[in-house]
């Protein structure tokens, strides 16, 4: 469904921040990317949903190529959580919400997506009319994913979602993932907590800086790595 081929990402003319990476996400997986801070983990996202470009190789999405003339990854219904969030702080969490689902035009089953989220995350229902700059971190990422969730989207694309928080939260967190994976979802998760990464997910991706795959597998087959063993300090 999600083919990264080969790619070079450069930041300027002194980064060359991704180098020669490829990775696979099939149809109703869970794939996670792990590595070190500064491994090139974000670029490969930002270059999945066409935020930087790629000097060379190639993305395709269900055969259509990122960041060819007319691509579009709304169109695509790729949707993308940045480690930043991007919550609009002047919006209520309620507006946020039905932001995620602005393209949509079949307003019922909108109506009918806001609730499932809403019973997904009841922290959104209960500030529903709440400034969303209000919110706690934790319920940031709440409201990000859930906007996230109302494109309907067909990739859920996760930058390091539990960056931060409370372990509550990241236990709530990696629950509402396991949820939406055993649901059908296709997420392409980043994660800087590899012990939870590698559980979570179908396939794993370890990436070293400077933007190359040391190793790909199950948990299972990663754990007959040394290099990779060797690189997360655990076997998995
Ligand atoms: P982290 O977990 O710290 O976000 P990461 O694995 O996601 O790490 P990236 O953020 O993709 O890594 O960064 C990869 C490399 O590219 C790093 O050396 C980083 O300093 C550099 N880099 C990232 N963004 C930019 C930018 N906008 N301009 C210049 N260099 C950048």
């Amino acid at each position: 469904m999600l083919s990264v081929d080969d790619i070079h990402v450069h930041y300027g003319a002194s980064v060359h921040a991704v180098q020669g990476l490829s990775l696979q996400v099939g149809e109703g997986e869970l794939v996670s990317v792990i590595g070190q801070n500064g491994a090139g983990k974000s670029t490969v996202l930002k270059a999945v949903m066409g935020v930087v470009p790629t000097a060379s190789g190639r993305i395709t999405f269900d055969g259509v190529e990122v960041g060819a003339s007319g691509f579009s990854s709304v169109k695509q219904r790729m949707s993308y959580v940045p480690e930043s969030r991007g919550i609009f702080a002047g919006l209520t969490v309620g507006e946020n919400l039905r932001l995620g689902a602005i393209v949509r035009k079949d307003r019922k089953l909108v109506e009918a997506d806001i609730e499932r989220e809403l019973e997904r995350f009841p922290v959104l229902r209960r500030y529903w009319d709440r400034g969303a700059s209000l919110l706690s971190g934790g319920e940031q990422q709440q409201l990000a994913i859930a906007r996230a969730l109302m494109l309907r989207p067909r990739l859920l694309v996760l930058d390091e979602p539990t960056l931060g928080l409370a372990p509550i939260v990241v236990d709530l967190i990696f629950d509402v993932v396991e949820q939406l994976r055993a649901e059908g979802m296709t997420i392409l998760l980043v994660e800087q907590n590899a012990v939870r990464a590698l559980e979570v997910a179908d396939r794993s991706y370890v990436v070293q800086a400077p933007g190359r795959v040391l190793g790909e597998g199950t948990a299972t087959e990663l754990a007959a790595q040394p290099d990779v063993v060797d690189h997360l300090g655990f076997t998995p």
